[in-house]
């Protein structure tokens, strides 16, 4: 090896070392490596506590690298830029990637690699973020699928490649390239209530992901179809953040559970039907690139949505009367997560009783979630609202009262977060800005629209579209 020339990996949201397509590929050509990590105008555009969150990951990431002998470069700037000057000082001869498929990041991925290219540097990018391809996937006329059912039959009916070992040997060159400090890009930065209120609530880096997984396969999978609707119990995963960054890899949980599937746990085929949601989500983003952006059924960019208003202010502020939407909206301000069902339910209040555009909802969970991932969160707002690709009807409305009935039914989600002295109440009073008045002594606000009002009037506008 003496004499080679090193070779880069490119770090992204694929923050392990196990199953990690592109270091694996570096360690096999036996060449030194070099880790890099570049924080770019499309990595600085993430929201305040996701970045925040990323901060997180890369502080572990790059302990875990320490141990193993080697460094984590971090740079700042166009990533084109920065790749050049990495490999100028270097003289590595290598790079490699695992892809993402978020628009701008395939345009940004596809400028790098044909410029570095022709610039002679040896470009691989490597599938591991997604079961299979987006592209590979198709319908039998050909086409990407649109609707969710047939799309998890063709993904159950793949072969999903084996998740690949932790390299044994990540040699590093001799003399490092030099690399920012974490610390100063600030990456918590944009959270107004400090990272240290989310910090509470976040386990972060490889080894607490696959601590997580093998709790929930111990202790959590056998009971997940019959909890992971109810707010109030820790019946989920909890592994969105974690994937989201890449702190595990899909192949691995994928294949974990499979494994009990074909044993026979129940619960298992339930959860694979979640996650090929995430699958479901990258796929329609690829192949519909505004998905985030515009409604996916053409015809409902007409929609007459209201634009950012008061009521969708108080909705923020998990003031608007609606307990289990208070609630949740306070989950989701003080911890940074809000649990599926919760989320299903805002969505629905925001877009449907308060007629509010649904990329004002998106936005603000971008800007607030821990496990924001493009996909998954413009999916989810365009199914909830009625405009996307296998969405919920628009004029199928949840009712935040009947959904707390069937889902909170003992009332201790929604005490937890809106009951004075109750923790959770406490801790998100503590992080409100004082702007919000929101302190325990304030009085419950009365609802901005009465449930029955809100429907009638979402129903009517809905009925006016469909005729005008
Ligand atoms: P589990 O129930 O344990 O599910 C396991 C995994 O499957 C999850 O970690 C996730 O990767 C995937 N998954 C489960 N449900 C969905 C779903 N409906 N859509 C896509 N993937 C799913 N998820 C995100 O990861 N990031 C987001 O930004 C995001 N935004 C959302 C916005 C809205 C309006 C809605 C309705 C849902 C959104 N989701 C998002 C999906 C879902 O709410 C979360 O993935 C889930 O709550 C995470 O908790 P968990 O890991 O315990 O889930």
């Amino acid at each position: 090896m003496s004499g080679a020339p090193p070779v880069l990996v490119w770090f992204r949201r694929d923050l392990r070392l196990t199953d990690n397509p592109a270091l694996a590929a570096a360690a096999r050509q036996g060449r030194p490596i070099i880790c890099l990590f570049v924080l770019d105008p499309e990595t600085e555009a993430m929201g305040a506590a996701a970045r925040w969150r990323l901060g997180q990951g890369l502080a572990v990431l790059a302990a875990q690298l320490q141990a193993r002998g080697q460094c984590l470069i971090l740079r700042r700037g166009d990533a084109l830029t920065v790749l050049r000057a990495v490999l100028a000082e270097t003289g590595a001869t290598g790079l490699h990637w695992g892809r993402l498929y978020t628009p701008a990041e395939m345009a940004r991925d596809r400028q790098i690699k044909a410029a570095l290219r022709a610039e002679g540097v040896a470009v691989e990018s490597h599938a591991g973020a997604l079961l299979a391809e987006p592209w590979q996937v198709q319908t039998g006329a050909g086409g990407p699928y649109r609707v969710y059912t047939p799309f998890w039959r063709a993904i159950m009916a793949r072969e999903v490649a084996a998740p690949l070992a932790a390299p044994a040997a990540l040699p590093a060159p001799p003399n490092l390239p030099q690399s920012d400090s974490l610390a100063a890009w600030c990456l918590e930065a944009g959270v107004a209530r400090g990272g240290d209120v989310l910090a509470r609530h976040a386990s972060v880096g490889e080894q607490a992901a696959a601590d997580r997984l093998a709790d929930f396969l111990r202790d959590g999978l056998a009971r997940y179809d019959a909890a992971r609707d109810f707010p109030a119990q820790d019946g989920t995963s909890g592994l969105s953040a974690y994937l989201a960054l890449g702190e595990i890899g899909v192949r691995q949980v994928w294949h974990r559970v499979l494994r009990a599937l074909h044993e026979g746990a129940p619960g298992a085929e339930p959860f694979l039907r979640q996650l090929v949601w995430r699958e479901f989500a990258a796929h329609l983003m690829y192949h519909f690139p505004d998905l985030d952006r515009r409604a996916w059924r053409p015809d409902w960019d007409g929609f007459p949505w209201r634009g950012d208003n008061d009521d969708a202010e108080a909705w923020r502020r998990g003031e608007t009367g609606e307990p289990l939407v208070d609630a949740a909206m306070r989950e989701l301000y003080a911890t940074g997560h809000m649990h599926n069902r919760a989320r299903m339910v805002v969505a629905s209040y925001l877009t449907k009783h308060l007629l509010t555009d649904w990329r004002v909802g998106l936005a603000w969970f971008a800007d607030c979630l821990v496990d924001w991932d493009a996909a998954s969160n413009a999916m989810g707002w365009q199914w909830v609202a009625g405009c996307g690709p296998d969405a919920a009807p628009y004029f199928r409305i949840f009712n935040p009262a009947t959904q707390a009935a069937k889902f909170d039914p003992e009332g201790l989600y929604r005490r937890f977060w809106l009951e004075p002295g109750q923790p959770g109440a406490e801790a998100f009073h503590a992080a409100a800005p004082r702007s919000w008045q929101t302190g325990a002594r304030a009085p419950r606000p009365q609802p901005v629209v009465g449930l029955a009002e809100g429907r009638a009037r979402a129903l009517a506008a809905l009925e006016r579209f469909k005729r005008g």
